[in-house]
């Protein structure tokens, strides 16, 4: 039987596979991506940095974004008990974006997918990759389409861009643990029903809960009047509300005076989910013939809705690395792409790490604060955690510590 041959064979047609695949096709290049599921599919993730729309931009997709009516979202809000605050992304340190969307991702990876196939990027939807040879002279995926049958593509290299599915890592055995505590979300999309003045539509509202400070619930508005609303904490704690996931989410949300006020006319039109132990890391994001893309590599945590911006970061890092490779130039995985990457990623690890200690918790509902350092923090929020420019990128940890103490002695 005859082996197909593309340049570079996509795994996942989700974010960062969708957008790997327009910007190699904008190189030229024969790109096919096998995808599991029929899209629409339901995923989770709907908040976007704007540092995102940079990426979406870059793949030539960003008409297409905004045409299709999402929620425009221009910051993040945080509320603690009787203390909230506001960033305003335009209103930030770096360059760049400071607005972007807040989506359903049945839609929007929908949406990304058909861009990546008008720009000539051939996907396969309900095909499973279940094999990779790398041994091979050139490496070769195993995959099977709806009828169950296994067949082999060859390809010159292969992004993995499965996500949570995580494929090559668990191939490969490439996972290692996470550094994070397990960690769990219960959420759903509900009718909102808030008619509160003070509400404000255009920014993820972030709420602490009131005796936890490590545990937290995301309220993201949609267009037409809906959200998504989720709450993460430690798979111990989640464990200690019985009844279905709805149940569960109802009871965490009702222990919190102003989410219970706010949401008191919802619509609970849809059962809620569960999804457990997603942080992961990988040993490394590259070997000969493959890298690994987006969440099928390291994911922290959902706190500061990092996940897309990071997948897209890593498509369009891995798309000009690719581009030298294929004009027969030297290339180094590691330094050109996987420690850049890195970078960005560890900025946020120092946020998220702070954040569940409670220290930048105290930072951001500090009530003196200087306004430049909001502003190079707004910067982070948004997703400019690449900005070297940015001194709490540069050197996030040291800078983050000491305006912590500093936040904790003027309390
Ligand atoms: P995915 O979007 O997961 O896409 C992977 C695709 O690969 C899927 O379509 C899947 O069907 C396909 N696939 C899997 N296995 C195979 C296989 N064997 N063969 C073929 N195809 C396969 N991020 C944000 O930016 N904002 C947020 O607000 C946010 N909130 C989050 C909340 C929670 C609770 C969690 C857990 C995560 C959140 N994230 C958020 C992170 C976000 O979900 C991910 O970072 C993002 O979806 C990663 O995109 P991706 O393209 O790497 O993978």
């Amino acid at each position: 039987r005859n082996i197909e041959k593309y340049d570079v064979v996509v795994i996942g047609a989700g974010p960062a596979g969708s957008v790997a695949a327009a910007l190699l096709r904008q190189q030229g290049r024969r790109v096919l991506v096998l995808e599991r599921e029929q899209f629409p599919r339901f995923s989770i993730g709907e908040s976007l940095l704007p540092q995102s729309m940079a990426y979406l931009e870059q793949a030539g997709m960003l008409q297409a974004v905004v045409e299709a009516g999402f929620q425009y979202k221009n910051g993040a809000a945080f509320v603690r008990g009787e203390r909230s605050t506001a960033f305003d992304f335009r209103d930030k340190f770096s360059t760049g974006w400071g607005t972007t969307y807040q989506v359903q991702r049945a839609q929007f990876d929908h949406v990304l997918a058909k861009e990546a196939e008008r720009q000539g990027a051939e996907i396969r939807f309900q095909h499973c990759v279940t094999g990779v040879d790398l041994d091979a002279a050139t490496p070769l995926v195993t995959a099977h389409g709806p009828d169950g049958v296994a067949y082999q593509v060859e390809a010159e290299f292969i992004l993995d861009a499965s996500g949570f599915g995580r494929i090559l890592p668990r191939l490969l055995a490439l996972e290692t643990p996470s550094d994070f505590p397990v960690r769990g979300a219960i959420f759903t999309h509900i009718e909102d029903g808030i008619s509160a003045p003070d509400f404000d539509r255009n920014k993820i509202r972030v709420t602490v809960h009131p005796d936890h400070c490590d545990v937290w619930y995301w309220l993201i508005p949609f267009s037409g009047g809906r959200c998504s609303i989720g709450v993460v904490a430690e798979t111990a704690f989640l464990e200690q509300y019985k009844g279905t996931d709805t149940e569960r989410l109802q009871a965490l949300v009702n222990e919190d005076p102003a989410s219970r006020k706010l949401l008191q006319n919802a619509r609970w039109d849809t059962p809620a989910r569960a999804i457990t132990g997603y942080s992961a890391n990988v040993k490394s994001l590259w070997g000969r013939g493959y890298a690994l893309l987006g969440n099928a590599g390291e994911f922290l945590d959902p706190v500061f809705s990092s996940g897309v911006t990071i997948a897209l970061k890593s498509a369009s890092l891995a798309a000009a690395v690719l581009q030298r490779h294929f004009a027969g130039a030297e290339v180094d995985w590691e330094n050109d792409y996987a420690v850049p990457l890195k970078k960005g990623v560890d900025t946020f690890r120092t946020f998220v790490e702070s954040w569940y200690a409670g220290g930048f918790q105290n930072v951001i509902f500090h009530e003196d604060q200087q306004p430049e350092i909001r502003r190079m923090i707004a910067a982070i929020l948004a997703g400019y955690a690449w900005d070297e420019a940015n001194p709490y990128v540069r050197e996030s940890k040291r800078r983050l510590t000491v305006l912590e103490e500093i936040c904790s002695r003027m309390e």
